[in-house]
């Protein structure tokens, strides 16, 4: 599914798709995760022994890393008819929280999927207690008690095998008792661990005797203070899979390592008439322009920088909703964008490109004007005002129509008016006319200045004749231009937040001698009060909408009837596509 760009380069762009997929064509093609699938079925797998799941663990939001693996066991699920399950990996009560928990089940359910069974490792404590204990007693685990420097040191490193610490031939008694006392909470924090007994001198520094149980006087979210000692990822993940008979297990590229260790585990518990999982790797998703990991982004959230994990500008799921992105465009992102064997830089573009495509279709049009400039209509009535009917979304018949107030006096951009223009100037100038979208015909007569100079009020005269949609031949007149407006009696004022991108460098994590809170962006926020059409009186959080000629904009948390919030999702301009086609 990815493609390399017609020239073969190897940046970041040659990873992305250059044109927009349709669903079907998505579906259609396989990625290399379901060809391992596809082999597994015509040998030993049978189709319903499928089980597939996602497993964040509960110590921040969901990011859009984590909607590609979202996407990916979710997606295959769907394909295969195979459920998924959610489960929590909640073996550090140091960072977890259940406010977590709540916030990544909200999210996963927002973007449009459905969990078979809600899992969690710590159900599992006491049965992997109980396969430590086993270990133990078959000589394959050893308590060590000495301090971490010291195993450090005795791992050796990649090109030199590491050496047997003095712990290491501990009886199996002496073992069980410590351990146990370690679960009674007998014992300090990093005093004694659980290491398992493989191999000091493999290849693989992971073999080397890896921990399986630390000792941490932390109350756990679920389990509270049942326990105080907690088994470490490889020690958990492989086995949560078995207990659940998880099909394919399915992580980050850095875990490609691991997986030796996730078989050796299982290898000490398998039973043969049970379905054994396995694990398999693709590569993180990385996006331009932002930082995709969760210590990175509640350090964020911690310093001020924005306001919270859902702040509009972070790439959690969370913010993404509340800043008006659909489900749909972050799934078509995902899809997009693929999966992949090696680590790679996805232009933050294309998600762009996705929900603009999306809310293109969805979103119906209203007029707002975000930077005023105040139009006199002095041919029109003093007092008077019309309706007039403008469509919802031309682009879909089911979307109806709405009246908007037109009136003697109204705003429009100031970008849309100069006094003398050059003839690639499609807006207003002096002397030329333009259309008021859904109304008249006007011509720019003169303009006010302040004492500064600046333009305060353009005076302009209206067709009378003109009005769109009374098929009359003056209706159909062309002109070049056609602006938004509002009445500027009517107008609802209204907070906007104009967003930019969070960092200003492409790859604020890629810095070897910089820190990533270097590149922050200190303009990615503007607030602005804007003029919107009075249709927009009673919208309701979430609400989306096109402001014409201007971009998609939805209703934030923070909106109330009486101070209106928007949130730019994103503007109008396709700088992606632009990209694609400088290529
Ligand atoms: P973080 O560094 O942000 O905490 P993590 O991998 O530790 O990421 P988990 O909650 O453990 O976060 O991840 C849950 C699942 O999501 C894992 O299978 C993980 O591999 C996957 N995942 C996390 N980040 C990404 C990413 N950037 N791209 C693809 N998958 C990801
Ligand atoms: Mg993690």
């Amino acid at each position: 599914m990815l493609q390399r760009g017609k020239n073969g380069r190897t940046t970041h762009f040659s990873y992305i798709c250059p044109t927009f997929k349709s669903m079907e064509e998505i579906t259609k093609s396989l990625n290399f995760i379901e060809h391992i699938i596809e082999e597994d079925l015509e040998g030993s797998y049978s189709k319903n022994e499928l089980r597939f799941r996602f497993p964040p663990e509960p110590n921040g939001y969901l990011h859009l890393g984590h909607a590609s693996s979202i996407c990916l066991n979710f997606g295959l699920g769907e394909r295969y008819d195979a459920p998924v399950n959610l489960r929590f990996d909640d073996t550090n009560p140091a960072k977890e929280e259940s406010a977590y928990v709540e916030a990544i089940k909200k999210d996963v359910a927002w973007m449009g999927f459905h969990w078979d069974k809600e899992c969690y490792a710590s159900d599992y404590f006491e049965q992997l207690y109980k396969w430590a204990v086993q270990l133990i007693k078959e000589g394959k685990a050893y308590v060590d008690s000495q301090s971490s420097e010291e195993m450090a040191k005795q791992k050796g490193s990649p090109t030199t095998p590491g050496i047997a610490g003095p712990y290491r031939n501990r009886s199996a008694e002496e073992n069980l008792d410590l351990f146990e006392r370690m679960k009674n909470g007998e014992f300090e924090e990093g005093v004694h661990v659980l290491r398992a007994k493989i191999d000091m001198e493999s290849p693989n520094m992971l073999m080397r005797d890896p921990i399986l149980y630390r000792v941490l006087h932390k109350a756990h979210h679920r389990t509270n203070t049942d326990w105080c000692i907690y088994p470490m990822y490889d020690w958990t993940h492989g086995q949560s899979d078995y207990l659940e008979q998880v099909s394919h297990s399915l992580c980050t590229l850095e875990f490609l390592p691991h997986r030796e260790l996730y078989d050796w585990c299982l290898d000490q518990l398998v039973d043969k008439d049970k379905l054994r999982p396995k694990q398999r790797e693709f590569a993180r998703r990385n996006l331009s322009h932002t930082v995709v990991s969760k210590r990175k982004l509640l350090e964020l959230v911690e310093e001020g920088v924005v306001s919270g994990w859902d702040d509009p500008r972070m790439p959690t799921i969370s913010g993404l909703r509340r800043r008006g992105y659909t489900p749909e465009a972050i799934r078509n992102f995902a899809d997009t964008v693929g999966i992949a064997k090696r680590e790679n830089l996805v232009d933050v573009s294309l998600l762009e490109f996705h929900v603009r495509e999306h809310l293109n279709r969805i979103a119906p049009r209203v007029m707002a004007v975000l930077d005023p400039l105040k139009v006199v209509i002095t041919n029109y009535p003093e007092g008077s005002e019309e309706w007039l009917e403008a469509e919802n979304n031309p682009g879909d018949d089911q979307a109806g129509s709405r009246q908007v107030p037109f009136s003697r006096e109204l705003y429009i951009e100031k970008a849309d008016f100069k006094e003398e223009a050059n003839r690639k100037f499609f807006r207003l100038k002096l002397g030329g006319e333009v259309r008021l979208k859904n109304g008249y015909i006007i011509k720019a007569e003169s303009c006010t200045k302040d004492t500064d100079g600046n333009i305060i009020e353009v005076q302009c005269t209206y067709d009378p004749k003109s009005k769109s949609g009374t098929g009359t031949e003056e209706s159909l007149r062309k002109v070049k231009g056609t602006l938004h407006w509002v009445s500027v009696s009517h107008a609802i004022p209204a907070r906007v937040n104009l967003y930019d991108r969070l960092f200003t460098d492409e790859n604020p994590d890629g810095h070897k001698d910089k820190d990533f809170m270097e590149f922050v962006n200190t303009d990615s926020l503007e607030t602005i009060t804007a003029f919107l059409e009075p249709s927009l009186k009673n919208v309701k959080v979430g609400d989306r909408f096109q402001f014409q000629r201007l971009g998609y904009f939805n209703v934030d948390k923070e909106s109330s009837s009486e101070q209106l919030v928007f949130n730019r999702t994103v503007t109008l301009r396709d700088t992606w596509a632009k990209i694609q086609q400088k290529k």
